[in-house]
């Protein structure tokens, strides 16, 4: 073989080498920063920052605009941001069906519509929001409750919330967020605290429901909604005032059961025993060797990794504290 054309073979070699090892280096890099990327997001979606999950989120469908998942995500982000005409475009111009991406436009297509009708008064903490023509003296007397109860859970929880917390005050039922609730239902937190302005004209039922309720908007922002319905009505009770009435008749529930909304329960007996044996295992897991100011870690931890992982420094679980409190 002449050497000229061995040394041209070997020149195209090493070349093609080369192309190859950068193309791995490349797939590497962008490897890396995708994680990245994914790792920053999951971060930003931990506090909340909304502005930069979505930049990061749009970052990620650039590489895979296919993800079904990275899709769902934005959504979601596009809601709790606030943007909700954007919301339901992204939704409509999805390419496959999913019950996910139905219930987050059905939300964004109420919380556009509320929006857009009711009226709106600002305190230090909250935002309002009202239908109709309450009284003057029931929206001041709703926000002055509100503030009180604020900086008294700011206190016991040592923890306060970094966004302002919405508030319904609403007369027309349609403002009462999930319609298919239960009549035992008398306020419910959502996202935003729905309390009807009727329940207003008895104080010493709001009060306590606006104190309770709230205590749900502390839990969520602290973790995010990933908590067992058991632990976030215990402490809401537990907040509330709540005493522990005589046991209820018959068999306890199963963890399962204290687990999921309460809300879908429909009979009032059963959603009773739910809220009971919540109060029993929370007061009996503030009985020792947890207290309150140990609260917002475990609220913490289970947010991130389950209430049994919290709990298990303190040698409990919840399946412990549920036969405990069980005769
Ligand atoms: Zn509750």
């Amino acid at each position: 073989m002449p050497k000229i054309l061995l040394l041209i073979i070997l020149v195209i070699v090493a070349l093609f080498g080369a192309s190859v090892i950068k193309d791995k280096a490349d797939e590497k890099k962008k490897f890396l920063q995708n994680e990245a990327l994914i790792k920053q997001t999951n971060d930003c979606l931990n506090q909340g920052n909304w502005e930069c999950a979505e930049k990061n989120v749009l970052a990620l469908l650039k590489e895979t605009p296919n993800d079904t998942n990275l899709q769902l995500h934005l959504a979601g982000i596009l809601l709790e941001k606030g943007s909700y005409s954007d919301c339901i475009e992204h939704i409509d111009s999805l390419k496959f069906q999913s019950p996910t991406a139905e219930k987050i436009k059905e939300k964004a297509t109420q919380l556009a519509k509320e929006e857009g009708e009711l009226q709106i008064e600002d305190s230090r903490h909250f935002r309002l929001e009202f239908d109709g023509t309450p009284s003057k003296t029931d929206i001041y007397e709703a926000l002055t409750v509100l503030e009180v109860a604020y900086d008294s859970l700011g206190r016991l929880f040592n923890f306060y919330p970094e966004k302002r917390i919405h508030l319904v005050l609403y007369q027309s039922k349609e403002f009462q967020g999930s319609s298919s609730r239960p009549e035992w239902v008398g306020a419910i937190f959502d996202g935003k605290l729905r309390i009807s302005l009727s329940a207003m004209k008895h104080r010493e039922i709001y009060r306590p429901m606006i104190i309770h309720e709230l205590t749900h908007a502390f839990i969520h922002s602290i973790t995010l909604g990933q908590i067992p319905l058991w632990l976030n009505e215990g402490i809401a009770q537990e907040v509330d005032g709540s005493e522990l009435s005589e046991r209820p008749a018959g068999a306890p529930p199963t963890l399962e059961a204290l687990t999921h909304s309460f809300v879908k329960v429909r009979e009032r007996e059963t959603a009773l025993k739910l809220y009971w044996y919540s109060l029993a295992m929370v007061k009996e897991m503030l009985s020792a060797p947890i207290h309150f100011s140990d609260l917002v870690k475990i609220l913490q931890i289970t947010g991130e990794k389950g209430i049994n992982e919290a709990l298990s420094p303190y040698g409990l679980s919840e399946e412990k504290l549920l036969e405990k409190v069980s005769h």
